[in-house]
C-alpha cells in the first residue's frame, strides 16, 4: 500500500516521500480513506504510530480547495499541551509544503500580537490549546462558525488535565454540521462516553490494544534504595549506549534537583516541566531535539505525544504512580519502527505497588536489568572505546570527556556529600520508611550498579 492508493493527491504523496515515508502506518491506512470520505472518526492509537499524519494529511487534501476569510478559520485542531500543539503545527507545515494553506498556532506563553495578526489574515488551519483559544475568542479575535473539520487530539489527556469543560464550550461555538476526528491513546469507557458528545456515527479505528507497549522498546527494571537512585541512574547512563534520553521524574520539584546533581557529575542535561515559562520550555526542547544537550529531565508533560526523532533511551527515575503514564513515557522511544531502550528505577514499597500495577496493565513482567536480553558488553571494552558518539562530537567535547573523567572521582566525593546533605532533609523520609531495601542488583550488562567513573563523552557538558 502506498499513500496515493489511500486517495491522497500527488503533492501529498510527494511531501511524505520527501520526509522518507515509504508506506502508510496502520492508523494512516485505516483512517485516511474515511477522513477523505467525510466520516467522523473515533480513533485509538499508541503514540508514535503516525497518528498526526493520519488526520493532517487528509485535512490538507480536504482544505486544498477553498479560501479562508479573516478571523474565520476553516478547521480546528485542539491539543492538550503547548508542546503537542507545536508539534502538530510542525507536522502540518512539513506535509503542506506543496500546498498554499495558512496556519495559526494559538498557545499560551507567547505573545498575542503575532497570533492576532495571523488570525486577521484568515487561516485554513487553527491549531490551539483550549485555554488560549478561548482567550482569543473572548477578545473577539476569532469566530468559529466557519469550522468544517474539528480534531480533538489526545482526548484522554484532555480529560486528565481537566480541559473537557473548555473543549465542550469551544465545540458549542462550532457549527453542528461538521466533520469531527476524535483521537485518544486509549478508548476507555469514560472516553467512549465523552466522545458521544462530539462525534456522530464515527468510524471506530483501533490500531493497538489499549495500553500495550511497543515491541520495539526493550524494557528493564532496576531495584535500588531510595538514596541510591541517582547513583543507579548514573551507572545506567554510563553502561548504556545513550545517544539521547528523556529521564522522567514524578514531581516537578525533583527535576531541578536531578538536573543539578547530573550537572555536578558532569552530565549535560536540561529540564522540562509545566512550571517553566513557555520560552524556557521551547528553548529546552529545542536544545534537546537538535542534539546540543543529550539528556532531558522531564515531568509527564513530555510523556505524551512528544516526538523526538530517534530517541535512544527513556529512564524512569521514578516509577510512575499512574500505570498508563508508564506506557506513554516509554513510548517516547522505539518510535516509527526504530528500537529503543527503557529503564525504570524502582525503590521502596510504593514502587512495588506501582510496578505490579504497570505489569498488570501491560500484561507482562518488566525484565530485571540483570536479565540476559541485552547484548553483553564488557566495561573494559567500553572504557577503551568510550563512545562512537564521542568521536563524532567536536574535538572540544571529546577533550571535555577526558577531563570530565579525570576529575570525576573528586567531584563525585563532593557531589555525594552534597547530595547526602540534602537527602537528610525531606527526601530522607522515604528511605527511613523502607529500611530493609534490597541491595542494588547487577545491571543488564552484569555490572554492579555503582559509579564506574567513566562517562561517555557525548553525555558531558
Ligand atoms: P506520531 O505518532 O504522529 O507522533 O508520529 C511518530 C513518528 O512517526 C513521527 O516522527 C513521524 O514523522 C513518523 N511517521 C509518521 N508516519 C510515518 C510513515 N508513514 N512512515 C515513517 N514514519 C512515519
Amino acid at each position: 500500500m502506498n499513500f496515493s492508493e489511500l486517495g491522497l493527491c500527488d503533492e501529498l504523496s510527494q511531501a511524505v516521500a520527501d520526509l522518507g515515508y515509504t508506506a502508510p502506518t496502520p492508523i494512516q491506512e485505516k483512517s485516511i480513506p474515511y477522513v477523505l470520505m467525510g466520516r467522523d472518526i473515533l480513533g485509538s492509537a499508541q503514540t508514535g504510530t503516525g497518528k498526526t499524519a493520519s488526520f493532517t494529511l487528509p485535512m490538507i487534501e480536504i482544505l486544498a480547495s477553498g479560501r479562508a476569510k479573516a478571523r474565520l478559520p476553516r478547521s480546528l485542531i485542539l491539543a492538550p499541551t503547548r508542546e503537542l500543539a507545536a508539534q502538530v503545527a510542525d507536522s502540518f507545515e512539513k506535509f503542506s509544503t506543496y500546498h498554499k494553506l495558512s496556519m495559526a498556532l494559538l498557545i499560551g506563553g507567547v505573545s498575542f500580537a503575532d497570533q492576532n495578526a495571523a488570525l486577521s489574515k484568515g487561516v485554513d488551519v487553527l491549531i490551539a490549546t483550549p485555554g488560549r483559544l478561548l482567550d482569543h475568542f473572548e477578545r473577539g479575535k476569532v469566530l468559529l462558525t466557519d469550522v468544517k473539520v474539528l480534531v480533538i487530539d489526545e482526548a484522554d489527556r484532555m480529560l486528565d488535565m481537566g480541559f473537557i469543560p473548555d473543549v465542550e464550550r469551544i465545540v458549542g461555538l462550532l457549527p453542528p454540521l461538521r466533520q469531527t476526528l476524535f483521537f485518544s491513546a486509549t478508548l476507555s469507557d469514560d472516553i467512549k462516553k465523552l466522545s458521544d458528545k462530539f462525534v456522530s456515527n464515527p468510524k471506530v479505528i483501533e490500531v493497538a490494544p489499549p495500553a500495550s507497549t511497543a515491541d520495539t522498546v526493550a524494557q528493564h527494571l532496576t531495584w535500588t534504595t531510595p538514596k541510591s537512585k541517582r547513583e543507579a541512574l548514573r551507572s545506567l547512563l554510563q553502561s548504556e549506549d545513550v545517544k539521547n534520553a528523556v529521564i522522567f521524574c514524578n514531581r516537578k520539584r525533583d527535576i531541578s534537583t536531578l538536573v543539578t546533581s547530573l550537572k555536578r557529575h558532569d552530565f549535560s542535561a536540561v529540564a522540562l516541566h509545566g512550571d517553566m515559562t513557555q520560552s524556557a520550555r521551547l528553548e529546552a526542547l529545542q536544545s534537546f531535539k537538535n542534539g546540543e544537550v543529550p539528556l532531558m529531565i522531564a515531568s509527564d508533560v513530555a510523556a505524551r505525544g512528544l516526538d523526538i526523532a530517534g530517541l535512544s533511551h527513556v529512564f524512569n527515575f521514578d516509577v510512575p504512580s499512574n500505570a498508563e503514564d508508564y506506557v506513554h513515557r516509554i513510548g517516547r522511544t522505539g518510535r516509527a519502527g526504530k528500537s529503543g531502550r527503557a529503564f525504570t528505577i524502582a525503590a521502596g514499597d510504593d514502587d512495588r505497588k506501582y510496578v505490579s500495577a504497570i505489569e498488570k496493565l501491560i500484561g507482562k513482567a518488566i525484565p530485571l536489568t540483570d536479565g540476559d536480553t541485552a547484548p553483553a558488553k564488557t566495561s573494559a571494552a567500553r572504557s577503551e572505546k568510550p563512545s562512537g558518539k564521542a568521536s563524532k562530537s567536536a574535538s572540544g567535547t571529546a577533550s571535555k570527556s577526558a577531563s570530565g573523567s579525570a576529575t570525576k572521582s573528586s567531584s563525585d566525593e563532593t557531589a555525594k556529600k552534597a547530595e547526602n546533605g540534602r537527602g537528610r532533609g525531606k527526601s530522607r523520609k522515604s528511605s527511613e520508611a523502607h529500611p530493609g531495601e534490597l541491595a542494588p542488583p547487577p545491571d543488564c550488562k552484569g555490572n554492579t550498579l555503582h559509579d564506574t567513573g567513566h562517562v561517555p563523552a557525548f553525555l558531558l557538558r
